[in-house]
């Protein structure tokens, strides 16, 4: 029988002009057998709140089963954004995810990504998973960045494979987001995006959950007492990661009549969505550019030109 000890408290990040101390909660079990650190990260964009639901259930969980090593978590990254229900840190309006490194003596968010990084590297971790949230509209999914050491690239496909997850390769690399800056710090590190910003749908938070468990699983911290999670159609799909595309874009202007959901398998030239101007007659037909599944439709119901409809995770090469 292992003991699992609790630590749960605060980083400081500023304090308010009415003295009021800004905090960013911490929270590390650990097992006093030696194993994996593993780090889950939640609320970067204040208005993504399902993974600090999932920080907290699987930790409750945890609490009860880590068998070894240790599980730390920030659950609320950006308190900020969370209380103004906004993505930005309303402060500075700049966007979390968008300014690491960061910088101790830079922007706002540039001193919290800064505070972040380091932290998370003195653990010497061998895994983060940073949570998110995405369109009204979208399937849960894992992100997956490509990074230049082969070693950190094979760990990420096994642990995210581990996931039961579909995976979607990032295709615009993006220097300035937490994972990345994991990645070239040889740090094993991606996004699970669950499903809708705003609200707590409960059926994306016990997918997350599971997701995690699998991996807890994998690593050996865990046992899992049910089935795997994995996405229903996750068979049908290949087994390598899918790249990202919000592509084809709206070429006119009006309402989008989606004629796809999230989560259907799509072939090259099926009927995605249709536009229709203030008449109600219809002015385009979205078809599909390649084969692949639907992650989400825009949270935008009118279009324009050059405006995203949906994205996919493409199953075949343009
Ligand atoms: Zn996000």
């Amino acid at each position: 029988m292992t003991n699992i000890h609790q630590h749960y408290t605060f980083i400081k990040i500023l304090t308010g002009s009415d003295l009021s101390k800004r905090r960013m909660p911490a929270m590390t079990l650990e097992s006093d057998k030696k194993g994996p650190v593993v780090w889950l990260t939640g609320c970067m964009h204040g208005d993504e709140i399902g993974g600090t639901v999932i920080i907290h259930e699987v930790f409750k969980r945890l609490k009860k089963s880590l068998l070894k090593g240790k599980v730390h978590a920030f659950p609320l990254m950006n308190p900020f954004g969370f209380e103004a229900i906004s993505r930005n840190i309303v402060l500075s309006k700049e966007d979390l995810n968008r300014s690491f490194p960061g910088n101790e003596n830079g922007t706002l968010a540039e001193r919290i990504a800064s505070k972040i990084l380091s932290l998370i590297l003195q653990t010497k971790p061998d895994l983060v998973i940073d949570l998110h949230n995405d369109w009204n509209k979208s399937i849960p999914y894992a992100v997956l960045d490509r990074s230049d050491n082969e070693r950190v690239d094979q760990k990420i496909l096994e642990i995210a494979g581990a996931s039961g997850m579909i995976q979607i390769e990032e295709t615009d690399r993006i220097h300035s987001t937490l994972t990345y800056n994991l990645i070239r710090n040889n740090v094993p590190a991606f996004v699970l995006e669950l499903g809708e910003s705003f609200i707590i749908n409960e059926k994306n938070i016990e997918i997350g959950i599971r997701s995690i468990w699998n991996i807890l699983e994998h690593l050996k911290m865990v046992e899992n007492t049910e089935a795997p999670y994995r996405y229903p159609s996750l068979e049908h799909l290949p087994d390598h990661p899918l790249q990202y595309s919000a592509l084809p874009l709206s070429s006119s202007s009006g309402i989008v009549r989606f004629l796809k959901k999230p989560g259907d398998l799509v072939s090259k030239g099926a009927k995605l969505a249709k536009v229709c101007n203030a008449f109600g007659k219809q002015v385009e037909l979205i078809t599909a550019l390649s084969d692949g599944i639907v992650l989400g439709h825009t949270d935008n119901a009118l279009a324009y030109p050059g405006s995203p409809v949906m994205a996919f995770g493409l199953t075949s090469k343009k």
